[in-house]
């Protein structure tokens, strides 16, 4: 596995394969979520180079977010990453990948706002640019990104249209613990108080899900009524937001109306931001 540095070690790998590409772009301190992606990604293009990022991209973080606190574990990254068959990685320090007067960035203009981008101005246009950077940098195809970040994958599937990026996105589902709490590299921000209600976040989404498909919540505000309490039942938990959004648009749902809805959570436990979501049981998986 090679592991590069630079846009010139990249673009002399690059140089040296005559394969297509498949990315998986990730902020590193890697888990079992990443490494389910680095294996969709082998299996969805298995004569592909696979190339992971690992690349703790500052534009993308607010003011009071947790940049110099992000987890940095490059050793162990880099053992995962060859464990999962990982090609190359591309780990470059930010001075190479921004200029100091860098003066143009992509804007989303619609998805953006809402949800998590109405509390983290600034944070989808950071993902998109850099993003958009990775694409061109890399060169790929096909890139996975996990349902986890549900509205990052649709601010990335709409800038892959609107730019006309030629690039196929893959969608992996949310790796979980055994008690249901999604995979996050926050997670182990958690005191022992925070991390035993934080499963609360995927157990309300899932019951109202399931009580939707049942045709026992006639609305989604009713929806949102029944997660928004049993989220706030835990002492802990501090709601950012509770929405029933059309899962393309992002627009919250007025009523149910067809089965394309997602059901999405961002709840504090102390500082730690957490976020969640899923999409409504088919009716074959039994919920
Ligand atoms: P991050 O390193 O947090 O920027 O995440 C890199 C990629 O991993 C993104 O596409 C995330 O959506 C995805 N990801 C993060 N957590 C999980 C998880 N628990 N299960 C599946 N994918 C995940």
């Amino acid at each position: 596995m090679e592991v590069l540095q630079s846009p010139e070690e990249l673009e002399r790998y690059l140089a040296g394969s005559t394969r297509s590409r498949v990315l998986v772009p990730t902020m590193g301190a890697l888990h079992e979520g990443h490494c389910s992606l680095l294996d969709l990604a082998r299996r969805s293009r298995p004569d592909s180079d696979l190339i992971a990022t690992i690349f703790v991209n500052p534009t993308q973080f607010g003011p009071n977010e947790d940049f110099d606190a992000y987890p940095r574990p490059m050793e162990a990254d880099l053992e995962k990453c060859r464990a999962h068959g990982v090609d190359a990685v591309f780990t470059p320090v930010a001075a190479e990948m921004y200029h100091d007067d860098a003066s143009i960035k992509i804007h989303e203009a619609s998805l953006s706002h809402r949800l998590c981008g109405a509390s983290r101005p600034g944070h989808f246009d950071g993902v998109c640019t850099v993003v958009a950077k990775l694409f061109n940098l890399t060169r790929t195809q096909a890139a996975v990104f996990g349902e986890k970040d549900f509205q990052q994958l649709a601010v990335i599937r709409r800038m892959v249209r609107d730019l006309n990026f030629p690039i196929d996105i893959i969608p992996g589902p949310t790796v979980r613990e055994s008690d249901g709490l999604a995979m996050s590299s926050r997670n182990t921000y958690l005191t022992e108080q925070q991390r035993s209600e934080a499963p609360v976040l995927y157990k309300a989404l899932r019951e109202a899900a399931a009580a939707i498909a049942e045709g026992k919540l006639s609305s989604p505000d009713e929806a949102k009524k029944q997660i928004t309490e049993a989220i706030s039942s835990c002492p802990e938990a501090k709601i950012d937001y509770v929405d029933i959004v059309d899962a393309s648009s992002l627009i919250s749902l007025g009523e149910f109306t067809d089965e394309n809805v997602r059901l999405l959570t961002a709840t504090y436990f102390g500082k730690t931001r957490l976020i969640d979501n899923v999409g409504l049981p088919s009716p074959t998986s039994g919920g």
